[in-house]
């Protein structure tokens, strides 16, 4: 058996063989031993409400996930060079929730494989090289994908940008050049795209993909204002790129509205990827696109991916789409993320603290700051919010470029009444912390 070792004979272990370079959540980290619906449970059998997990999205070891796992590994695990029935279902199952234009799926093992088969696509289709993304992204870890980051290029240990990557300026209506009170905001800051295609047009370059996530993550759960992807994607096209979304963080019916984020913005990416909620954990990850453009991909030159697309997580990523539709997920979603952005918007009127709550289903993100006019960011506050919420047995983290934004995207089975504990819970924490 393993043994059962204490939290600090943990750390020490780990400082002595794993990658020294993984962080850890919290001043003192918790060790956690069991996960079910919106809970994790650490060693003493203290329940946690998990509001940063969104990759458990069904809910923590949901019984209908790992039952099909576990029936699936007992039965058979291969590649995708046999035939198999569950590869050729979850490929149509997962299309049918796309617009009909988007209807070749290509699986992988994470949303960083995704994003770097989705590149791998475009510069076959475009025959360019150069790539525009927004600023503070991430897309992955991979050293193509740390390239395409600005959230990690331009972060600690970073390189800085590199020659062939542009960044457009991040549509940000709360903090940028153009505020919310801007009808127009969306289509101003999409023109800032002329400006890395004129960039790449003078090193001789074409542009061939403009990444975007659907709503930013790292950004700092920025919602894109109304009219950015459809004048940015025109910009895009224009130039001969092709435009990616990245659904990583919000796709599979986390937004609300809607199955896909984009789908807000009005537009038909031409390559969506996926990743983290797409297996509840397992490791998946999957590229939709359209079949002119899969085809042209067929160069001679296989993708072949072991892991990717095998019985075991095909059948997990059924049960995932099956247990979004039967509980009702996208709706719930709606529903409950409706009545905290009611609750953090009547909560912003008490505590000065809080800047901006934005947001769309459950992924929401409640910005603080010290000053509403020159919206200094309270990053120490925010991470105060973190621990007092901590003691309390709440999981939350913060995230965007001043780590002042509360970050809300819990596992979509966050109930009503985990809502109403942790608006009353963060009132508490607000009126100390101020
Ligand atoms: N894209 C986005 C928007 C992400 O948030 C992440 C992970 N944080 C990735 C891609 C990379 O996914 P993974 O860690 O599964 O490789």
């Amino acid at each position: 058996p393993i043994p059962n070792r204490s939290a600090e004979d943990i750390i020490a272990l780990r400082r002595q063989h794993l990658n020294p370079s993984l962080s850890m959540s919290y001043r003192q980290p918790l060790k956690m031993v069991r996960g079910a619906g919106a809970y994790l449970y650490d060693q003493d059998g203290h329940a946690y409400l998990d509001m940063v997990n969104n990759v458990c999205h069904v809910g923590h070891c949901h019984p209908t996930v790992v039952a099909a796992g576990q029936a699936q590994m007992a039965q058979l695990n291969t590649n995708t060079r046999y035939l198999h029935d569950n590869i050729v279902e979850y490929a149509q199952r997962l299309s049918a929730t796309f617009p009909a234009e988007l209807s070749v799926v290509f699986l992988t093992n994470s949303g960083t494989e995704a994003n770097d088969l989705a590149l791998r696509i475009a510069k076959t289709y475009t025959q360019a090289n150069d790539v525009i993304v927004v600023d503070h992204a991430y897309h992955g870890n991979s050293p193509t994908m740390i390239e395409l980051s600005p959230y990690k290029f331009d972060g600690k240990g970073g390189r800085g940008r590199p020659p062939h990557i542009q960044v457009a300026e991040i549509p940000d209506d709360y903090r940028g050049r153009f505020r919310k009170e801007d009808p127009k905001a969306g289509v101003h800051y999409a023109d800032d795209l002329h400006c890395a295609i004129a960039a790449i047009r003078a090193r001789g370059e074409k542009p061939a993909a403009f990444y975007c996530e659907s709503v930013l993550g790292c950004g700092g759960q920025v919602v894109l204002p109304a009219g950015y992807l459809q004048a940015a994607y025109a910009h895009a096209h224009a130039a001969g790129a092709v435009c990616i979304a990245d659904e990583v963080q919000v796709g599979f019916g986390r937004a609300g509205d809607y199955f896909w984020a984009f789908e807000a913005q009005g537009v038909i990416p031409d390559i969506v990827t996926m990743g983290k909620p797409i297996g509840n954990g397992h490791p998946m990850g999957a590229v939709v696109t359209r079949p002119e453009i899969a085809q042209a991909f067929m160069t001679g030159m296989e993708y072949f991916n072991t892991f990717a697309g095998n019985p075991v997580s095909c059948a997990i990523g059924l049960a995932v789409l099956d247990v979004i539709q039967q509980e009702g997920l996208q709706a719930h979603a709606k529903q409950v993320g409706d009545f905290l952005l009611h609750g953090l918007n009547e909560m912003k009127k008490n505590h000065a603290l809080i800047g901006d709550v934005r947001g769309t289903g459950l992924f929401i993100g409640v910005e603080l700051v010290r000053d509403h006019a020159s919206l200094e960011p309270a990053t120490a506050e925010a991470n105060a919010v973190i621990e007092f919420l901590k003691a309390h047995r709440i999981l939350l983290s913060t995230d965007g470029p001043h780590d002042n934004v509360l970050k809300l995207k819990p596992p979509m089975v966050f109930s009503m009444n985990n809502a109403q504990e942790f608006l009353m819970r963060l009132d508490q924490a607000l009126s100390q912390i101020s």
